[in-house]
């Protein structure tokens, strides 16, 4: 087997060079963190999930025509994407107050919102990803107006269909957190998401009982993490017998060989370069 050349490792992903330029591997970590890695753990079969997850999100989000850097899943923790120039800019989309919100501001975790609100952060973890306005994006060239109005409507058109796609399986889409990236097309550019959607990057609460069903388990230590995602990829459709203790040793140690050139792709000089 082959080792692909690495490109970037992020806390819970890492990026190899795909089989082809303009193409790259995600596979998916078992790495946890929060709290600006303050917090560091493993969860036993969350990158398993989290790749099925957000490959069933990207593909339904692409049936909808939401242009997305996802190509295909490979294997059990690893997916084909198309290389994209990451917009150094989080969005933050809420329908109910959690989290950072309800410190900031004093709003009861729970209490639905007046209508869904969108947030900026910048991609910086030296900064703790501060929050943004579009003021400081367009100033700093973080992005341009037309790209902010691109990933402002993709995002609302996100938020609309994941939310009425939760609430068909007895979950509340709380609050989540989306990248963007530019792919090229010779001189012309288009934004289209990138990252991942999973409960890594979305809160999720049982409609029911309000339990939560994402990250913020292992941030309060809440217990039953992997069991947690694994009820939401149950609920989706998705691995309905499956077992999280199972998905632990498959491709743990890197990427598989998927074929394609050998050379070495281009490093990337920076982590904000690559999702
Ligand atoms: N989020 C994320 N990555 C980040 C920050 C936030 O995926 O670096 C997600 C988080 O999981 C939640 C939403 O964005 O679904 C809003 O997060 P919030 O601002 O409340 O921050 P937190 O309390 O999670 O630090």
């Amino acid at each position: 087997m082959s080792r692909r050349r690495r490109i970037y490792e992020g806390k819970a992903k890492v990026l190899y060079e795909g089989p082809e330029p303009g193409l790259l591997v995600q596979y998916f970590k078992d790495d946890a963190t929060a709290f600006n890695n303050e917090k560091k753990g493993v969860i036993e079969g969350k990158g398993v999930l989290n790749n099925r997850i957000s490959e069933y999100l990207m593909t339904r989000l692409a049936e909808i025509g939401v242009p997305t850097h996802f190509v295909r899943r490979l294997n059990m923790r690893e997916q084909l994407i198309r290389e994209v120039e990451i917009v150094p800019v989080e969005v933050v989309i809420r329908n109910v107050a959690a989290g950072s919100i309800s410190k900031r501001l004093g709003i009861a975790e729970g209490t639905p919102l007046p209508r869904s609100i969108v947030e900026y952060y910048y991609k910086n973890d030296e900064l703790g990803d501060p929050m943004i306005s579009e003021e400081h994006i367009t100033a700093f060239g973080w992005a341009g107006p037309q790209e902010i109005d691109d990933m402002l409507s993709i995002s609302l058109r996100v938020n609309d269909f994941l939310n009425g796609l939760f609430v068909s399986v007895g979950i509340r889409l709380v609050d989540f957190k989306l990248e963007f990236g530019r792919l090229w097309h010779g001189e012309e550019m288009r934004i289209v998401l990138a990252d991942e959607i999973s409960p890594d990057s979305c809160r999720l609460w049982d409609m029911n009982s309000d339990e939560k069903l994402d990250k913020d388990r292992f941030r309060r230590d809440l217990g039953d993490v992997a069991e947690a995602y694994q009820e939401v990829a149950r609920r989706l459709g998705i691995m309905p017998e499956a077992n999280v203790k199972e998905f632990r040793p498959v491709g743990a140690s890197g990427p598989t060989d998927i074929g394609g050139p050998t050379s070495p792709a281009k490093p990337v000089d920076s982590p904000g370069k690559v999702s």
